[in-house]
């Protein structure tokens, strides 16, 4: 603990600058992180970015655009379409002149508002992807957060199984473009119940109920609609799951949504020749977003435990219900948080970021010409950096090594009058004087 009232900021002669600093430092009571947020150490984030980094490379290869929206957007927007669960988790807030805000709980719904607006002249199909933080008033625990950060996508516009076999293809892509390699991928069609469920006037709450497998409420539902001869059917096809499942699935239905079956048993096909093993079918799979209304699909990675799905998504038309044309869209969302930790459990080895190279001047006379060499490197297009504390060459070399440098370059007198350098390799220990002309030639290589 640091003794607060020993070291009380200087009254006198202190610099406005000064006086803050001390102040945090020494009076200002210390504020926790609120329950839920994360801090990210450099390590954290270094995996972050090479998770990030793989998507953006993969998205751009499949002809995906990087977009952006707001973090906050009015709170309406999210009321309007994005289901109950999350509206009840949601972060609202009134601004200045009093109008009602929210920071975003998903991305979908900003982006359809988005395409509405200004993108919807945009040649079709229109595949988007997004990078960004979301915020849920959710029970915390691993990898369960109120921040954190999701990777989605969205293909507007194309026809449905095309589209639908595209974004899936992307989503397992990513998959295996990041390392992962254990992954269930599960694909249902939420058409299948809409179909049974048409005729009752509480869709959205038949299928809540299913989801929550609430299904003491899910009969009352139908009791109440005069469906309740479709009970067993449902409750069926709920445990329905497997990579052998559609034929009774199709039994269990009948007429009444036989093309929904046969939808995903298309789809079923068009992904395996894309070389998509071990699909598990869920006929009866209902997702948390009210707004799906055709094939839906899931990821998990069961070394994650509890928290194991990484991805969620689907088919919808929220276009049709925030007022625009109806325009056939598919999308997903992983969470980036997840990705990471599942690459942690499987004990990926991501790859180092650590510096290029770090230079060590010997000596004072030497660190006018040492930050020549830096300047030089990092013009060159290397990471580099160099002591800025005077340390001598032993400590330095501890602390190329704490920052994960992977040469060291010491600059002395001797070798500089021969217009040499030393680079250490430190990986190898391996240690060469290199003329100063060859240097960036040596080093890239
Ligand atoms: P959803 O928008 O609910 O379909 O979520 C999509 C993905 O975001 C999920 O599969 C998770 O990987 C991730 N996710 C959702 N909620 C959270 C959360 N509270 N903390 C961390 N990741 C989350």
């Amino acid at each position: 603990m640091r003794d607060r009232q020993a070291q009380a900021p200087r009254q006198d002669g202190d610099s406005g600058i000064e006086n803050v600093i001390s102040y945090l430092f020494y009076q200002c009571p210390m504020v926790e992180r609120p329950r839920g947020t994360r801090d990210l150490t450099p390590e954290d984030m270094a995996k972050r970015r090479y998770v990030l980094d793989s998507i953006r490379r993969i998205s751009d290869s499949f002809g995906f655009r990087e977009i952006a929206t707001p973090t906050f957007e009015n709170a309406e927007l999210f009321i309007l379409r994005s289901g109950p669960d999350i509206v009840d988790q949601m972060y609202v807030f009134k601004d200045k002149k009093d109008r009602e805000l929210a920071l975003r709980p998903e991305l979908t719904a900003s982006v359809v508002r988005f395409f509405l607006a200004e993108l919807k002249n945009y040649p079709k199909p229109l595949k988007l992807y997004y990078l960004g933080n979301c915020f849920r008033y959710e029970r915390p625990q691993k990898g369960r957060y109120r921040e954190f950060y999701q990777y989605g996508a969205e293909l507007i516009g194309g026809k449905p199984l095309d589209s639908d076999a595209e974004l899936i293809d992307l989503a397992m892509s990513v998959i295996r473009g990041v390392g992962l390699k254990n992954a269930v991928l599960r694909v249902g069609n939420i058409g299948i119940l809409r179909k049974l469920l048409e005729e009752s006037s509480d869709i959205l709450a038949c299928l809540r109920s299913i989801s929550t497998e609430n299904f003491d409420e899910l009969s009352s539902l139908l009791a109440k609609n005069g469906l309740s001869d479709i009970e067993d059917t449902i409750l069926s096809l709920a445990k329905l799951k497997g990579p052998d499942v559609l034929d009774e699935a199709r039994n269990l239905v009948g007429d009444k949504a036989i093309e929904e079956v046969d939808y995903l048993e298309t789809l079923g096909g068009v992904l395996k020749n894309l070389g998509m093993e071990n699909i598990q079918y869920e006929p009866g799979m209902v997702r948390g977003l009210d707004y799906y209304t055709g094939m839906v699909f899931e990821i998990d990675c069961p070394n994650l435990g509890a928290e194991k799905q990484v991805m969620g998504g689907g088919s919808y038309s929220l276009a049709d219900l925030l007022g625009g044309e109806p325009i056939f869209s598919t999308g997903f969302a992983f969470g980036v948080d997840r990705m990471v930790l599942a690459l942690e459990a499987e004990d990926y080895s991501f790859p180092s970021r650590g510096l290029d190279v770090y230079v060590i001047p010997i000596g004072d006379s030497m660190r006018e010409k040492a930050m020549g060499v830096l300047k030089t490197l990092r013009e060159n297009g290397f990471s580099a950096d160099m002591d800025l504390v005077g340390r001598g060459p032993s400590k330095n070399l501890d602390y190329a090594n704490a920052v994960g440098a992977k040469k060291a370059i010491f600059a002395g007198e001797d070798e500089w009058s021969r217009n040499s350098v030393s680079v250490k390799d430190m990986e190898s220990g391996e240690q060469t004087d290199v003329p100063i002309d060859q240097l960036i030639d040596a080093l890239s290589k």
